[in-house]
């Protein structure tokens, strides 16, 4: 942090998404202790202007260039600078202007611009899961060595990191991700075999971005979520337990060597852990709505139904073999939400094309940067080829 400015200084990657926006209240309900530098979106050019109209960032990128001349021409009256396109959003991440990076872009596109942050020595708040799926012991090795926190913001993950503060050095024996079980919980295949975008986007506890939500409905959320805390935590497989809990108040939990394990609850809102990535080490007042116990029901859990829901098993083969499978099926799986979001392929379809996708790209064991790039690009290739998109 900057010493002479007790003020935070953030950076929003992907300010116009679900996080980004529930950050930027999160913002305006601290303006004594945060403060907005760069706001990013990739196409939403209306609410990234309305956004640097309220927040006076120093400088916005929109993705889309041809975008430019609007955000431009509507910031000409302001001191706000604006730059255009993907080679500006990694660019501008390495600037030396801010204090903290949210990283909340959807997907693979978050990757370059949150690595340059981590590059640039500057701190990461992530919710950007997709990152550490694609090359989470690049990514983690470089924040080793550059000495740079990466700070949760998945709800999960958040929870895990809070349960182990004051633990210092002491070894988990396992974490428990506990999981909402998304729209589609209880359902077997013949119900799936019809879903549409509409039913997937309708998550029972959570508003969030398109693809999340649909990442929820397949499970995949969770499967990408164990890759997650691979990174976070430095966990083997054996100590990752996925659980069903449909009412969303225990985020996760820790076990430790003696037995003994701690969960982090409240209500399901992603302000919650935005706020506490944005504050830590700090934790700081909120007027969020509190949980009151005596109106909780029951807390339930069950193990997922992962003979329905087999997109998380294909994450678990991914994480098991490791190399460039979580990145494959990261790829594979962007490409499918997204044509499943355009009614091009059906709900069970999603799973088929990772599986296909992952069968047949080539594995490498222990990828450099450029052959992530490459195994992305080409798992998106042939699963695009084979949607016909
Ligand atoms: P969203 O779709 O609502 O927003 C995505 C943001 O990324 C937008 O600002 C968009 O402009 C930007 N973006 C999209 N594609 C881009 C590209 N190619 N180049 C540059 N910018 C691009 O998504 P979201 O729900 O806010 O999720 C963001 C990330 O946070 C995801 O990785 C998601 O898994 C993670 N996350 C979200 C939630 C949630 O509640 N929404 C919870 C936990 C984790
Ligand atoms: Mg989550």
């Amino acid at each position: 942090m900057n010493p002479t400015s007790p003020i935070k200084r953030i950076a929003i990657f992907g300010s116009t998404g679900s996080i980004g926006q529930q950050a930027l209240e999160v913002i305006l309900a601290n303006p004594t202790k945060f403060s907005v530098e760069i706001l990013t979106a990739n196409s939403n050019d209306e609410l990234l202007i309305q956004q640097a109209l309220k927040f006076n960032p120093n400088m916005v990128v929109i993705g889309d260039e041809n975008k430019y001349t609007a955000v431009k021409e509507a910031l000409a009256g302001t001191d706000v600078k604006v730059f255009a396109g993907e080679q500006a959003l990694e660019e501008v991440a390495a600037i030396d202007c801010y204090d903290l990076m949210l990283a909340a872009i959807v997907g693979y596109a978050g990757l370059k611009p949150t690595l340059n942050a981590i590059k640039a020595g500057k701190p990461v708040a992530l919710a950007n899961k997709e990152t550490l799926v694609v090359a989470g012991d690049i990514v983690m090795r470089t924040a080793v060595e550059n000495r740079v926190p990466v700070i949760p913001v998945d709800s999960e993950h958040s929870a895990i990191f809070q349960c182990l503060v004051g633990e210092m050095r002491n070894p988990i024996e396992k974490v428990i991700l506990t999981a909402s079980g998304g729209p589609f919980l209880g359902k077997k295949t013949n119900f799936l075999v019809n879903v549409k975008r509409e039913h997937a986007l309708q998550h029972p506890n959570w508003n969030m971005g398109a693809k999340i939500s649909v990442d929820s409905a397949t499970l995949m959320n969770k499967g990408l979520e164990m890759i997650e805390a691979k990174w976070l935590f430095n966990l083997r497989l054996d100590q990752i337990q996925v659980l069903i809990h449909p009412q969303s108040i225990i985020h996760s939990m820790v076990q430790f060597q003696d037995g003994s394990i701690k969960a982090q609850m409240g209500l399901p809102d992603m302000r919650l852990p935005i706020q506490y990535a944005l504050a830590f080490p700090k934790r700081i007042p909120s007027d969020f709505p509190r949980c009151d116990f005596r109106r909780l029901q029951t807390l339930t859990f069950e193990d997922p139904d992962v003979r329905t829901f087999r997109n998380l098993g294909l994450a678990t083969e991914a994480l098991h073999k490791g190399g460039n499978l979580p990145c494959v099926l990261n790829a594979a799986n962007e490409i499918a939400v997204y044509a499943f979001l355009r009614n091009r392929i059906g709900f069970l379809e999603i799973t088929d094309v990772i599986e296909k996708t992952m069968e047949k790209v080539s594995f490498l064991q222990q990828p450099t940067l450029e052959q992530y790039f490459e195994s992305d690009g080409e798992a998106r290739s042939y699963a695009a080829d084979m949607i016909q998109l």
